[in-house]
């Protein structure tokens, strides 16, 4: 059998695992093993590339892969889980700027290129360079190094468009009038960066969910076009499967915010705005200490738990899930409530869960709790804010209206743990901790929660 057929044999197989793997990672029981399998796909990826007859440097490689392997080994050791997100965020910008240096490449090594494969560079560069900077914004937003408010400004929508037409005639420019290239290329170069920070600017608090999801999808497409520019089939069915499947996270977390993909892409949505503010809400503040909590918890018959980024920061899971079998063995019914955009990132109150070992059975998405939070002797929140904040059901000048939300205020009595009156993400103030059944249980979740254990075994 010929070299060629071998590689392209071995990228099938590769490009099987990935899609079989992305399957196994759609349910927690099975997500361990899809994770086993996308990374024996990309095993075998590089080790086909790597027989390739195009590779030009093998010293190159080695080093990228050195200085590529320490990175990602100290990226990995370093960062906290809470800080995963924002990782998240700085690898879709990666993906993006690989493509963008790809197309660069492939132009810089060949100038006279065929029109389709300059038209493919254009579209690696340009897809990729929004990425890039898009993700460096989503970033700074996610780990609050900027503002998470919207950046809006008057003609901004005219703007983009303009630069967006600017940028596709430049593409064709560069791909049909090769005297006129090098200019083309950088300008589409220069519009593509300009462009990231543009679209996501506007986009503010509670809709990043979206974006995030979109810039992961972006980051597949880019690849995918790099994948024609180096003529690689795996290159271009992988960055496919992960273009997809961002569009398809995209849909979810949209469909998860009652939001069209337009909405949150032109309507400067999370703008803050002043009609509406819970500010107005009256009511006051009811703290309650751990021993009073857990006399309370003691007594009910049922308690969902609703977790959000606080317990995420807390690293509170294990310790919730210790008390969970505590009220179990008390004969009460435990659930965990989960929102589609707790945490900052998507299923990241799925995954602090099953670390715990929380039985599935107990996991209830937002639809199939909601129903069931009237009948609920306690509810409590753990770190949880702007999703369970009644403002999306019932304040229409909020920037968060429209978001569905798990009703936690509905459930008899709901307990708050929160260290302050602070707001969350979406840096609004929530009526809920001032509700005639709701007592706020100030502290660390972690701390809260031991307190709690305390008590509830010593009673
Ligand atoms: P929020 O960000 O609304 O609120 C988290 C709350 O946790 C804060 O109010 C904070 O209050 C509290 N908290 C922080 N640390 C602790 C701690 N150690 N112990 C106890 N409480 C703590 O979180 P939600 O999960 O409710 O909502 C997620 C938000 O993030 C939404 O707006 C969503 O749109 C957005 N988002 C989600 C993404 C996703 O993919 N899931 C991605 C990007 C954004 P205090 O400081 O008073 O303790």
């Amino acid at each position: 059998m010929d070299r060629a057929l071998i590689i392209n044999l071995a990228y099938i197989l590769a490009a099987f695992f990935f899609v079989n793997g992305l399957k196994k990672l759609g349910h927690p029981s099975t997500a361990r093993k899809g994770n086993m399998h996308s990374s024996l796909g990309m095993l075998i990826a590089i080790l086909a590339s790597l027989v390739s007859k195009e590779i030009l440097s093998y010293q190159m490689i080695l080093i990228g892969m050195v200085v590529g392997s320490i990175v990602g080994v100290l990226a990995a050791k370093l960062i906290k889980m809470t800080a995963m997100p924002e990782m998240v965020a700085l690898l879709n910008g990666f993906g993006g700027i690989s493509s963008l240096l790809v197309g660069w490449g492939a132009y810089a090594s060949n100038p006279s290129l065929t029109t389709f494969t300059a038209a493919t560079v254009a579209l690696s560069v340009i897809i990729g360079g929004i990425t890039l900077t898009g993700s460096l914004i989503a970033w700074g937003k996610l780990s609050e190094t900027l503002s998470g408010k919207p950046v809006l400004f008057v003609g901004q929508k005219l703007i983009n468009a303009a630069l967006l037409i600017t940028s596709f005639c430049c593409a064709f420019a560069f791909a049909t009038g090769p005297s006129i290239g090098e200019q083309s290329f950088f300008i589409m170069a220069g519009i593509a960066l300009l462009l990231g920070i543009l679209l996501v600017i506007p986009i503010g608090g509670a809709d990043m969910p979206v974006v995030i999801a979109l810039l992961n999808s972006y980051s597949g497409i880019a690849a995918s076009a790099a994948g024609f520019v180096v003529n690689n089939n795996l290159l271009i069915v992988a960055g496919a499967i992960v273009g997809a499947s961002g569009l398809i996270l995209t849909n979810i977390m949209c469909k998860a915010m009652n939001r069209t993909l337009a909405h949150v892409l032109f309507g400067g949505m999370g703008a803050t705005s002043t009609s509406g503010d819970s500010k107005d809400v009256k009511g006051e503040v009811k703290p309650i200490v751990p021993e009073d909590a857990a006399l309370i918890l003691e007594a009910a018959q049922s308690v969902s738990f609703i977790p959000g980024y606080g317990m995420a920061v807390a690293q509170a899971q294990h310790s919730v899930k210790e008390l969970a079998e505590l009220l179990e063995n008390n004969g009460c019914e435990v659930k965990f409530g989960i929102h589609p955009v707790a945490g900052r990132m998507p299923g990241h109150m799925n995954v602090l869960l099953a670390e715990a070992d929380i039985p599935y059975e107990q996991l209830f998405e937002m639809d199939a709790i909601n129903p069931s939070m009237e009948s609920t002797d306690v509810c409590v929140v753990i770190g949880a804010n702007d999703v369970v904040n009644p403002d999306a059901r019932e304040s229409e000048g909020s920037p968060i209206y429209g978001m569905p939300i798990i009703n936690a205020d509905y459930a008899k009595t709901v307990i708050i743990l929160k260290r302050s009156m602070a707001s969350g993400f979406a840096g609004i103030a929530n009526p809920l901790f001032l509700k005639n059944n709701a007592r706020m249980l100030f502290g660390d979740a972690k701390s809260s929660i031991h307190s709690l254990i305390s008590y509830f075994k010593e009673s």
